[in-house]
């Protein structure tokens, strides 16, 4: 007997993140915070291990009036001026010649949830990295939709001829291509596209769409973390490339960004030449923000607008200050693993390193026996994912040693 539809899946969420994040939690009251590693924790921390809350983000939060934080925003696809300032914050001096529009939404959850609900049919195929965010399945199974994973690399680089047999394979079963490309400082592994890499992707993409219409999801959580900001989104400029039948959505989400996870504000851009396609992709979208959440916290828009417009600088200089404290962290890391000789995918920036374990059955013996020495690490596909956002450069300094050194007794 149940009272829910017949197309749904009622096996409980298998949260392994969360599982292990308790797991850590207690260990560290049993035996002392200073004797465990825990590499689990997806959100930015100090050097101490307290979550980072930018002072230039929450000093401006808490200067909003009461009425700012009680009412509702303006609209169900976010107040115009939020709109405006997430276009020219994604963009960044890029020079984009195609029809756009913005909808805001709860976190980038919510704009790649848009996507999948309302850009396929149910029983279609969405085509997302084989080593990625466990919550892409989720989303797709809720709407129906199977899934086909791209190798991501070939030696230390994206793997072009993978990616294009499987867009080919899917579309020789439905003529829409959905693919989700998470670029820059991918989760879990930290790579990035190079510009060459992008032309690629668009040039390729520009040939399927000769016979479908194409959808690019470029969820770019993490790109305000990356180590060279001034070129980071240079790739948005072979957008202009894209033919008529092609649309861009990139999901934006200011939870890393602004250190705000739990203020759940992104949102969806969407780009591409063709506006009458576009207007309707941004109807339904409307619609369906409507009909899902309604609408945004009219304050944390409000808080975006104020410090992108008023406390950029401020805001700037104190995110960087964690960049190159993730950068020292990863530096350290990635020192110590190839002393070691333990084997990382290749990593370029981000808030994630994941070591490289070529059997799921292996990862998780590997997962297990570093539990068994206080390391909490989370399993992704093939890999074990470390969140340097978390751990500090000490302890960075000396992980991929003791991670090699359980390797080898699992191995031997
Ligand atoms: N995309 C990736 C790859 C993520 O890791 C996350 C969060 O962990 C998100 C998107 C969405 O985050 P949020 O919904 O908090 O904006």
């Amino acid at each position: 007997m149940t009272f829910l539809k017949k197309a749904v899946n009622t096996t409980p969420i298998e949260d392994t993140v969360f599982a292990v994040v308790k797991k850590a939690k207690e260990a560290k009251e049993k035996f002392g915070k200073e004797n465990v590693i825990d590499a689990t924790i997806g959100s930015l921390a100090d050097e101490n291990g307290e979550l980072v809350a930018f002072h230039s983000v929450f000093d401006t939060y808490n200067s909003l009036s009461d009425q700012s934080k009680a009412k509702y925003a303006n609209s169900f696809v976010g107040n115009v001026d939020y709109r405006e300032e997430v276009y020219r914050w994604i963009i960044n001096g890029q020079k984009l010649d195609l029809a756009y529009s913005v909808i805001a939404t709860p976190g980038g959850t919510g704009a790649i949830n848009l996507v999948f609900e309302e850009c396929l049919n149910a029983n279609e195929t969405v085509l997302i990295p084989e080593i990625g965010w466990g919550s892409y399945r989720l989303m797709a199974e809720m709407a129906q939709l199977k899934v086909k994973t791209y190798q991501l690399f070939e030696q230390d680089k994206f793997h072009i001829d993978h990616f294009k047999k499987c867009c080919q394979e899917i579309l020789q079963q439905q003529e829409r291509l959905v693919v989700i490309l998470n670029d820059p400082c991918h989760n879990p592994t930290g790579y990035s596209l190079t510009k060459q890499e992008w032309q690629e992707i668009v040039d390729f993409l520009n040939e399927c769409s000769k016979e479908a219409t194409v959808v690019l999801l470029n969820d770019i959580a993490y790109i305000d973390f990356s180590y060279d900001l001034e070129h980071v989104n240079a790739y948005m400029n072979l957008w202009n490339q894209f033919h008529d039948n092609v649309l861009v959505v990139v999901t934006f989400s200011c939870s890393k960004a602004f250190t705000s996870y739990g203020m759940r504000c992104g949102a969806a851009l969407l780009l591409s030449k063709n506006e009458k396609a576009l207007n309707d992709v941004e109807i339904v979208f409307e619609k369906a923000a409507r009909a899902k959440w309604s609408n945004i916290s009219n304050s944390a828009m409000e808080n975006f607008v104020m410090i992108t417009r008023t406390k950029k600088q401020e805001f700037l200089a104190e995110k960087q200050l964690y960049i190159d404290l993730l950068k020292a962290r990863s530096d350290a890391f990635i020192k110590n693993a190839k002393a070691n000789d333990l084997a990382i995918y290749p990593y370029k920036e981000g808030f994630f390193i994941t070591v490289k374990v070529d059997h799921n059955k292996m990862r998780d013996c590997l997962h297990e026996a570093l539990m068994k020495e206080h390391i909490y690490t989370v399993k992704v596909n093939l890999g074990i994912r470390i969140a340097i956002c978390s751990l500090s450069v000490k302890e960075c300094e000396t992980l991929a040693a003791k991670i090699k050194q359980v390797l080898q007794t699992i191995a031997g």
